[in-house]
């Protein structure tokens, strides 16, 4: 499976199947004062690695035009066969990561052999002991103008605040189902198979937002079925991939089917799953409910099917509850029994829900009507009850919405904390920004909803969001020195959107 995956990896930027990945790449690699250590954070198996790599093309070729490698010369063929010798791949989940990182500090200031960049690629990087990020610090605060770092990571919480503030960070999120097809259409197209779109949709949906997963999936398929797969046999093979898909899970719930999601956690018990992963995908797609619910985010068919079937107030609990069990999972014998009581616990309030509030819930606001989007208000100690928001209050419960919006999305609140309330009138929230990036970002449809929504929550009053371009503030230049060049806008805008 590895190899067919590895042939049809992704080779340049424009082909990388995470949109909004490819798309920042994109920008950052076209723009003149590159940063020279970016974090790559996101589950297994979502394509960090070959993003990766095609970053190290794209600081080597000969022939790159506004960041993209030509795939052909040799420093492109050679970074692509893994036999460069100036770009180094560390796993530093294994012990030879640890000699590796030593051999690093001694080697980081000698010259590249070939290529014009020394690339480091460091996967796993939270696994590194503190001493080994100390060790790199020093080299992330002064790099040597040719060496470039890219750290991969599933648990970018690990990595020591000192080391965090020092990287460019790029989320790299579960895969919609139409990423994941365009991936597997690699195949389809290079092996030149004849595939219904409608078993592709059916891997896709078992491989839960992983690429890797998908490829694994699909060539176990084309295996069993010589090439010619139908979807009756896809249907009959898939069952059990579905099953282990944390979706399947909420779907189970949501049907009221406790017993049965009791039971699932056995059957993959047995098959030797990381629960840790599970569990860290399972709060991903609660939060995926809770964002379409709010009307934050738009969702895919079966994520709109999904959130209909369950009240906010459900969503919210789940998240509570499971968010609970993986941390107990953790170090636990029987590390799936968290989850199991999480269910029984859900399973039970159904059963008492009149009576009683449930394990974890919030209080929220129960609307007469049923309920549309943008009448969801949770209730959240109201701090001004007037209907007219005065811009003093909302200077004075600045941290306070800063916070709101926190949980619903990290890179909006980072993008927040380097604005501030302008004016206030009767429809509108001005806020003052200073670079024109993030004047876009925020007023993106998806953005300035979850900002409205915070507002609403905290100020229980509806107010549209809008920006100005402001100058900028001298107190901005201060914050951490940049890692290169001078007090340049990619590198703020970096660290303001990704650097949290
Ligand atoms: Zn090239």
């Amino acid at each position: 499976m590895d190899i067919v995956y590895q042939k049809y990896r992704p080779t340049k930027i424009s082909h990388l199947d995470l949109k909004t990945v490819r798309n920042l790449l994109a920008k950052v690699l076209s723009s003149e004062n590159l940063p020279h250590a970016f974090l790559f954070a996101g589950p297994k198996g979502i394509g960090k690695t070959s993003a990766a790599r095609v970053l190290a093309k794209s600081l080597n070729c000969l022939k790159q035009k506004k960041g993209e490698p030509c795939g052909k010369c040799d420093l492109c063929l050679e970074i692509g066969r893994g036999e460069s010798l100036d770009v180094l791949e560390i796993d530093a989940a294994s012990n030879r990561g640890i000699d590796d990182i030593r051999l690093l500090k001694e080697k980081v200031n000698l010259q590249p052999l070939k290529a014009k960049s020394k690339v480091y690629i460091v996967d796993e990087v939270h696994m590194l002991t503190r001493e080994a990020f100390n060790a790199i610090l020093k080299t992330l605060e002064e790099p040597p103008a040719h060496v470039y770092f890219v750290f991969c990571t599933t648990n970018p919480e690990k990595i020591p605040e000192t080391v965090l503030s020092r990287l460019t960070r790029i989320d790299f999120q579960q895969a919609t189902q139409e990423e994941i097809i365009h991936s597997l259409g690699r195949v389809v197209k290079g092996e030149k198979l004849k595939i219904d779109k409608e078993i592709l949709e059916l891997i896709a949906g078992c491989a839960d937002g992983s690429f890797r997963d998908a490829h694994k999936i699909f060539y176990q398929l084309w295996l069993e079925n010589k090439g010619r797969i139908s979807l009756k046999s896809a249907q009959k093979a898939l069952a059990s991939w579905q099953e282990a898909t944390p979706w399947y899970l909420l779907e189970l719930i949501a049907n009221k089917q406790i017993k049965e999601a009791v039971v699932i956690f056995e059957t993959l018990g047995g098959r030797g799953v990381d629960w840790q992963d599970y569990g860290r995908r399972l709060l991903v797609n609660i939060q995926k409910l809770l964002l379409v619910k709010l009307g934050a985010q738009k969702g895919e068919k079966k994520t709109i099917e999904l959130t209909n079937s369950l009240s906010l107030e459900e969503i919210i609990a789940l998240g509570n509850v499971f968010g609970e069990s993986l941390l107990k999972a953790k170090g636990s014998p029987l590390p799936w029994l968290p989850f199991q009581l999480a269910v029984i616990s859900l399973g039970k309030y159904e059963e008492e829900k009149k009576e009683k509030p449930f394990p974890g819930e919030l209080k929220t606001k129960k609307l007469k009507q049923p309920v549309e989007k943008k009448e969801l208000v949770v209730e959240k100690q109201p701090v001004v009850k007037k209907q007219i928001l005065a811009l003093e209050s909302l200077k004075e419960n600045w941290l306070r919405f800063l916070e709101a919006v926190k949980p619903l999305n990290h890179s909006v609140c980072a993008l927040l904390r380097a604005a501030r309330p302008k004016k206030v009138d009767q429809d509108y929230v001005t806020l003052e920004v200073f670079y024109q990036f993030h004047k876009e970002q925020l007023e993106q449809e998806r953005n300035r909803k979850i900002l409205e929504q915070a507002l609403a929550s905290l100020f229980q009053t509806p107010l549209r969001i809008r920006c100005e371009l402001g100058e900028k503030p001298v107190s901005v230049a201060t914050a951490p020195k940049p890692i290169s060049g001078n007090g340049d806008d990619l590198y703020k805008l970096a660290k303001d959107i990704f650097g949290e």
